[in-house]
């Protein structure tokens, strides 16, 4: 079990050096009491600083900065309180950060009173975004820098934070048995789709669950305004990975359109994953399929993207302009990865008379 565990990890996180530490977690001997060995450092600060936090990595969603004198722990770019990093869960924030590679020390200075936090913007907050720096002060709100300390690493899911490779072990099975075969078999299809990596990940994020939709943040225990919890497409519904991607009666028509567009009319099961799956078995062929794959990846990633901008940015999007995007983008998509092999021009690609599907 733990090599199957560990080869379907080495999928999700590609060819880095993720799978160096995890080698070496493994060969320290799982679940062998008194021959567990800690973490190799220098490697683990390596995956954990390099990209900033952009790709949710199993292994990197399992250990948290243990922040000591904060000279060494990235403010912004890594997960030091709660399951996320502050870039991901206040992207607005982030945005307006002037200290966007900063560390914990620097976000703050320590007065007669002890610690304050102190934020440098680039321009004055309005009241949505002061909101939102008042969020984060509570999320952060007790900890502060201690000058004596070094900074380090926790194990998050064992007694006392230490890492020991058995936790690693655990957590590990019990992602496993949290999963669906369904589940499984979606995450390896994910992962051949001809689709850019971004939108790969923002896929794969919703077939585990792990998009930072409203309901998602209220069980990290951030604290969200009542009236913004909602799906703000709806204004109806509670925000959950499969309404805001799925069932939003606005995405639906989304969805309603890309299956005239490709001539299939598939189910819309309750979860992502199966949808997925439903959604590429309505290919016949390899090349259909595949096809299939790219289509339902870049329709979930431009759905999350309208849903950041419209949350975020207040912008209000039409559900034809998504659908012209997401046929725009798939045909770009398919000038790199070839798999319609098409010489039809845009405009008759994106009209309803023509199907990518053979
Ligand atoms: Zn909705």
């Amino acid at each position: 079990m733990g090599l199957e565990i560990l080869g379907r990890e080495r999928d999700i996180m590609g060819e880095g050096d993720s799978i160096l530490v995890w080698r070496n977690v493994y060969r320290g001997g799982w679940g062998v009491e008194g021959r567990e060995k800690g973490w190799d450092e220098g490697l683990v600060a390596k995956n954990c600083s390099a990209g900033g936090g952009e790709k949710e990595k199993w292994f990197r969603g399992n250990i948290q900065r243990f922040v000591g004198n904060g000279r060494e722990v990235s403010f912004w770019g890594e997960i030091w309180v709660g399951d996320s990093t502050l870039k991901i869960l206040f992207p607005r924030l982030f945005n307006l950060s002037l200290f966007k590679d900063g560390n914990v020390e620097g976000a703050g200075k320590r007065t007669e009173e002890g610690w304050v936090w102190d934020f440098k913007w680039r321009r004055e907050l309005r009241e949505r975004e002061k909101e939102m720096e008042a969020d984060m002060r509570s999320l952060i709100g007790g900890l502060s820098p201690c000058p004596d300390l070094k900074d380090g690493w926790n194990w998050k899911s064992a007694a006392g934070g230490t890492f020991s490779t058995k936790a690693a072990y655990e957590e590990c099975a019990k992602a496993e048995g949290q999963h669906s075969g369904r589940y499984i078999e979606a995450n390896a299809q994910l992962w051949t789709a001809p689709a850019p990596n971004k939108a790969r990940v923002t896929a794969w994020r919703s077939i585990c669950n792990r998009l930072p939709t409203c309901e998602n943040l209220i069980k990290r225990n951030v604290q969200i305004p009542v009236e913004e919890k909602w799906c703000n497409s709806c204004v109806w519904r509670a925000e959950t990975v499969d309404h805001s991607l799925i069932h939003c009666t606005k995405v639906d028509r989304v969805w309603d359109q890309i299956h005239q567009w490709i001539g299939i009319d598939t189910a819309k099961p309750q979860r992502v994953e199966d949808h997925f799956m439903s959604f590429i078995g309505g290919g016949r062929g390899k090349r259909n399929k595949n096809f299939l794959k790219g289509l339902w990846i870049g329709t979930v990633w431009l759905i999350w993207k309208y849903r950041n901008e419209g949350r975020f940015e207040n912008k209000n999007w039409e559900v034809s302009n998504l659908v012209k995007d997401i046929k725009g983008r798939l045909w770009s998509w398919n000038k790199t990865f070839h798999v319609v092999e098409s010489n039809v021009s845009f405009s008759m690609w994106c009209s309803n008379e023509y199907s990518p599907l053979v």
